[in-house]
């Protein structure tokens, strides 16, 4: 029963195959899993079960000299020598890092001992001790079965191995009355049949478990990529909402949105903001005698002029079809006519080639500063530079204009 099949089975609502007797998972690599998720979710009973079986073991001796007290030394020899040395050894070893590998011969051998032990006792023991002894034989069945995590098929190998060694011993002892005998083997079989059938539902409960837990981890991580995706697909749907498509500028609205909050900062802290706003020179004629395609890539390459050499606080947009605009938070009215001065002359370097020569391109730009202390509104600064812009046009094109005090002057 593989993953994919548990999960295929519950989309589809079907019932589940009904697994085999071993319970083994028909993947190797998915039962290892279990085993390892076995191991991991019952280590903690495992300890505690040989803390308490050990404990038992060794208190029960103390019955051993008022009910048996002719086989005291061979009962406390199995107890003392062997079973309870034996268990914390097994204790011991649990905590180390080997115990993950032999954690199932260990435990079986345990129960092994354990209950042979016990029958080893009954044998060594005269009636009617013997016959109380047996009760300790049902005790390590159901010890065995329930208590020591121990899977279906060790757990079912250890009692019935110990059912025919108890047949056997009690068989051999003449002194058994057939009465006892047959009720002794009745309880006993009962109880095999009882403890097998809890052990099987108990690990086949555990591989549900396991199954559905693998499910819903697969799920959770599929779901976690497609949420890393979405939000991926998010930012990037954001960025681009941002971002002007042709020149990879940002945008008019973006730009709004930066400008208002950085005069609302330069309001807060007292600083200054100034704004360039540049318009390409007879741009429609680009247009017209070297076609849109030219255009365009004129606008990329004149957006490249604006947008390098730009600090960290700056930002550049693409204001409209041929006009730009640069907001430099921070600096006072010389610094942007230095960076205006910069843009111009790097756009007046720009040429774009196409067969009737290479095309000469230059720019018009206005500068607006609000000094510090002041507080501006957004369209007021725009407004300004715009102006200043427009007296740059006037001038003759290809210059730096910039507002001061009601006008705009040449830079
Ligand atoms: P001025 O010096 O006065 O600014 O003259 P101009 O020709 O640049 O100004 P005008 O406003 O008359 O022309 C701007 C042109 O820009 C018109 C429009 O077709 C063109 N334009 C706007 N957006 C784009 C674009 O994305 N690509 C191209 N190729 N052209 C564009
Ligand atoms: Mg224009
Ligand atoms: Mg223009």
């Amino acid at each position: 029963m593989t993953q994919e099949g548990a999960e295929a089975r519950t989309r589809r609502g079907g019932k589940a195959r009904r697994p085999g007797w071993t319970l083994r998972f028909a993947d190797p690599r998915q039962e290892a899993a279990f085993r390892r998720d076995y191991f991991h979710q019952s280590l903690h009973q495992v300890r505690v079960s040989l803390l308490v079986g050990g404990f038992l073991y060794a208190v029960f001796g103390l019955l051993d000299a008022r009910i048996v007290p002719d086989a005291t030394t061979v009962t406390w020899i199995i107890r003392y020598a062997v079973v309870c040395p034996l268990i914390a050894a097994v204790l011991a070893l649990s905590y180390t890092r080997c115990f993950e590998r032999c954690v199932e011969p260990a435990m079986a051998l345990v129960g092994l001992v354990g209950s042979w032990g016990i029958v080893a006792m009954i044998a060594a023991a005269a009636p009617p001790g013997s016959y109380l002894y047996y009760a300790g034989l049902l005790l390590a069945a159901t010890f065995v079965y329930t208590f020591m995590r121990l899977r279906f098929v060790p757990a079912t190998f250890v009692n019935l191995a110990t059912l025919v060694l108890y047949e056997s011993v009690a068989l051999d002892a003449a002194a058994t009355p057939p009465a006892i005998l047959l009720n002794n083997s009745f309880f006993l079989v009962s109880i095999n049949v009882v403890g097998m059938s809890a052990c099987y539902y108990m690990e086949h409960y555990a591989r549900t478990d396991f199954l559905r837990r693998m499910l819903i981890r697969d799920q959770a991580g599929r779901l976690e990529t497609a949420l890393a995706q979405v939000e991926r697909a998010r930012r990037e749907a954001e960025e681009q909402s941002r971002r002007d498509a042709l020149t990879g500028l940002f945008n008019r609205r973006h730009f709004r949105d930066i400008l208002a909050v950085e005069l609302e900062r330069a309001r807060r802290s007292p600083s200054p903001v100034s704004l360039i706003l540049m318009d390409v020179d007879r741009f429609k004629r680009i247009n017209d005698t070297c076609g849109h395609a030219t255009g365009d890539e004129v606008l990329r390459r004149v957006a490249q002029c604006v947008g390098r050499g730009l600090r960290r606080p700056d930002t550049a947009c693409r204001y409209g079809g041929e006009e730009f605009a640069l907001l430099l938070p921070g600096s006072d009215g010389h610094a942007a006519r230095h960076v205006a001065e910069r843009v111009r002359a790097a756009v007046a370097a720009v040429t774009v080639g196409h067969p009737g020569g290479p095309a000469a391109v230059t720019a018009s730009l206005g500068v607006a500063t609000m000094p510090a202390g002041e507080s501006w509104d957004a369209d007021i600064l725009v407004d300004r530079a715009d102006r200043a812009l427009y007296a740059a046009k006037r001038a003759g094109r290809d210059r730096v204009c910039v507002w001061e005090g009601g006008e705009a002057m040449p830079a």
